[in-house]
């Protein structure tokens, strides 16, 4: 079962990532084979690329991030297959393994450059094309000869992006920072999501979202400016009217979120 090892490591009582218990839609409608970049802001920040094979997606934890320029080698560490739905998870993860929040950082269509991917994962070279928001042309992923600990070895790649019109040298990390789900930044997911385990005050002992307290300072701050501390009744009103409000800052971040022609200009100078 391939999403074993996902599972064995979440308690999905605990966590609202995805179980992958449903079965994966049917994709042999033509749509072509999802990927996705989620940044994860865990122990420490990284982004995981995903690439849907064989009903899962197939994952690998970026340091760094994807890099445009061909000559910047990133390393990427193959972590467990995960759910197909898992590609469109954005949110908190309050406690346990990965706790801390995901954003949906790139999302579209991947096509692989081989005949055979099975093969090409074997060899360790897997060339591929990616048509997303942030990221698109011609990639591939080198498996190197481990890395760091003995657990690693195998597990070790190079994320390199080819020569291509949409090479260049813009660091499409700090360009283009933001969700292409919701186009927020990570306090406001924080904020968004809300889940009584942070906001009941649970979160304050749980060491694993105590490396945030910024983020949720800044994600409390948030909320507080959207619902004024008024009486009761006039607070429920208020509620009502977020919508609106939050509104005319989406549409200034949709620049950092990369989804305009701007952000595509800008990144094939
Ligand atoms: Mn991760």
């Amino acid at each position: 079962m391939p999403l074993d090892e996902y599972r064995r490591k979440r308690d999905f009582t605990k966590t609202p990532e995805p179980s992958g218990d449903r079965t994966p839609p049917n994709r042999t409608t033509g749509r072509g084979l999802r990927f996705c970049v989620q940044k994860h802001l865990a122990t420490q920040l990284h982004y995981d690329l995903r690439l849907e094979h064989h009903g899962v997606l197939l994952s690998w934890a970026v340091p760094k991030g994807p890099s445009l320029d061909p000559s910047i080698k990133r390393l990427a560490m193959q972590v467990e297959d995960h759910p197909i739905a898992y590609g469109d998870f954005e949110g908190v993860i309050p406690e346990g393994y990965g706790a801390g929040v995901v954003m949906v950082w790139d999302t579209g269509i991947w096509t692989p450059e081989v005949d055979d991917i099975d093969a090409a994962l074997a060899k360790g070279d897997l060339k591929f094309t990616l048509d997303g928001y942030k990221l698109k042309g011609s990639w591939v992923l080198v498996r190197t000869r481990g890395y760091g600990s003995r657990e690693g070895a195998g597990r070790s790649w190079l994320l390199i992006k080819h020569r291509d019109e949409w090479a260049g040298d813009v660091d499409i990390t700090t360009f283009a920072p933001l969700s292409v789900k919701s186009e927020l930044d990570f306090p406001d997911i924080l904020a968004a999501d809300a889940p009584a385990v942070w906001h009941s005050g649970r979160a304050a002992s749980s060491a694993s979202l105590k490396r945030f307290a910024h983020l949720i300072d800044q994600a409390t701050a948030i909320k507080t400016a959207r619902e004024p501390a008024t009486a009761p009744r006039r607070r429920a009103a208020a509620r009502k009217t977020a919508a609106p409000d939050t509104a005319p800052q989406a549409s200034r971040s949709r620049a950092r979120s990369g989804k305009t022609r701007t952000a595509q200009g800008a990144k094939k100078r």
